[in-house]
């Protein structure tokens, strides 16, 4: 499935942007700098294909990219971002979550973690969210080259205790690090596999 990379189809800002749901679909969130933009490009094998960028602006966007011809995988906006305007996260929020209530096509998400940092305040509301549309979503721990082995069992069991809140949460956690590429072919296994 990832083996001809991704094409960017488009970057939509309102629901009648949207490409037609016609073929299954997989997304990715996470907080601003959680690693998104790295992530997509190691599993899809092309370097700027998500653009690595933080800036404000282009946090409204729902970044749709081709796979194969057979399936969408959707960049979503990063959250959490210190200076985006309060209207700028509303309207956000309300596109992400007309998204996420209304694609049916969308088989799963996959929230980003920090492995250093674990599950914090500022995902909640996007997995308040994913529980509320009822799209089962999987927590993906990034940068887990940052982490020592000793640290590893520890942040598993927060994110494990903080999952377990959540009645939409698929309970298989995996470890990623697009530095080493651990778990990148795991993750990749786990898309192809979704029907
Ligand atoms: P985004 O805002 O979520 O798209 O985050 P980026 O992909 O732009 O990554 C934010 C920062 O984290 C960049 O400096 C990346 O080089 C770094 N980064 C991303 N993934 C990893 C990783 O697996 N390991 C390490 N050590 N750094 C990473």
């Amino acid at each position: 499935l990832f083996a001809g990379g991704a094409d960017f189809l488009k970057g939509v800002v309102a629901m009648d942007g949207l490409p037609p749901a016609d073929r299954l679909e997989v997304c990715f969130a996470g907080r601003s700098n959680v690693g998104k933009s790295t992530l997509i490009n190691a599993l899809t094998g092309r370097r700027a294909l998500a653009r690595a960028s933080n800036t404000p602006g282009r946090t409204q966007e729902i970044n749709f990219f081709s796979l194969a011809e057979s399936h969408y995988l959707v960049d979503l906006p990063g959250y959490g971002f210190a200076k985006a305007p309060v209207a700028t996260v509303e309207k956000w929020q309300r596109l992400l979550k007309a998204y996420l209530s209304g694609r049916a096509t969308l088989r799963r998400a996959f929230v980003l973690i920090d492995a250093r940092h674990g599950v914090k305040s500022v995902d909640e509301e996007i997995l308040k969210l994913l529980d509320g549309a009822a799209v089962t979503f999987q927590a993906v721990l990034t940068k887990a080259d940052k982490i020592k082995a000793a640290e590893r069992d520890a942040v598993l069991d927060q994110v494990r205790g903080a999952l377990a809140k959540h009645p939409a949460a698929f309970p298989e956690i995996v470890l990623t690090s697009s530095e080493t590429s651990q778990g990148i072919d795991i993750l990749r296994a786990i898309v192809a596999d979704l029907a």
